[in-house]
């Protein structure tokens, strides 16, 4: 019968689907909870304080003491939600210090006041044409039927316009940097983003760069021909993969680094856990494939000031 197959792909899906395969099960197909995570919150909170940065002070009064205000603002705001109240963070010193820190290393990779934001947290989704593999019935019984479209999603930190009126994708980070050999697989999420706006604005960003808060260090990337194509390319592999997984219910470990975050090990048989615990109606929930044909999907502003047309 299968399981149902995702209504989407995002960065977080494909890098979680590349990490372990059984782990994006758990958490995409039969979204069960994880347990909160301090590193992750503290992620929200930065974020929450860099955006306020941008929106609430403009260019020229971007200061350090201005960020670190809105990074009290952005705490006080996040804490008493679910995630900090479950984490209990209220009053912990040592997480606001930790993220202080955080935000006076993004001063040290780029002067705020230069940044020409024109969107933070944007919303944007386009749908592909998606070919599965073989099409001349050799694979039979291997594959599941095809699907028309792929639906690709993904939040862009920040969107902004250089010196010459060109896009910029900015993706803020704050766990630590890749090491070399991993930059190009990690820069693999804002070519994302890179792809997203090139469909959904018609328009390629020139550069797409991680703000690594820990380090701090800044990577970038120039998006060209072959990053768009390649991908698309990944992303119908990877989508691929994917339904076929769900198809044959087919999801398996991958055991290593990635483990010690993993919030699944009760269910996870690589490393002693019991498959059977998970709960059948989590994944009943799902409901059905819901990708439709094709459809014209606008950009969707998450940040009602957005000047975003206007801008250019
Ligand atoms: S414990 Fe490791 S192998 Fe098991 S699901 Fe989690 S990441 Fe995958």
């Amino acid at each position: 019968m299968g399981l149902a197959i995702p209504g989407s792909l995002t960065p977080s899906k494909v890098a979680a689907f590349k990490d372990c395969a059984l782990a994006f099960r758990f958490s995409v197909i039969d979204r069960l909870p994880e347990p909160p995570s301090t590193q992750a919150f503290k992620g929200t909170v930065v974020h929450r304080a860099l955006e306020l940065l941008m929106w609430e002070q403009p260019q020229g009064r971007r200061t350090l003491a201005a960020a670190l205000a809105n990074l009290d603002r952005a705490f006080a705001e996040l804490v008493t939600g679910p995630e900090g109240s479950a984490l209990g963070l209220e009053g912990d010193a040592e997480f606001i210090e930790d993220a202080y820190e955080l935000v006076r290393n993004y001063f040290v990779l780029e002067d705020p006041d230069s940044v020409r934001v024109i969107g933070t947290e944007l919303l944007m989704q386009a749908d592909i044409g998606f070919r599965p593999g073989l099409r001349d019935g050799s694979d039979q019984g291997t594959r599941p039927p095809p699907e028309a479209t792929l639906r690709l999603r993904g939040i862009i930190d920040r969107l902004e316009l250089d010196d010459d009126g060109e896009l910029v994708v900015t993706d803020y980070k704050t766990g630590r940097a890749p090491g070399e050999a991993q930059e190009q697989a990690r820069l693999g999420g804002v070519h994302f983003y890179a792809f997203l706006c090139d469909k959904v604005l018609g328009r390629r960003p020139v550069r797409v760069q991680l703000l690594h808060l820990r380090e701090p260090t800044a990577i970038g990337a120039v998006p060209s021909d072959q990053s768009i194509a390649g991908l698309e390319l990944q992303a119908t592999a990877i989508w691929d993969a994917i339904r076929r997984a769900c198809y044959f219910e087919d999801f398996r470990p991958k055991p290593g680094p990635v483990c010690d975050r993993c919030g699944f090990h009760a269910y996870c048989p690589a490393v002693g856990g019991n498959i059977s615990l998970v709960p059948a109606a989590q994944a009943a929930a799902q409901g059905p494939f819901a990708c439709g044909p094709s459809e014209a999907v606008p950009l969707d502003v998450r940040a009602p000031r957005l000047p975003l047309v206007a801008a250019w």
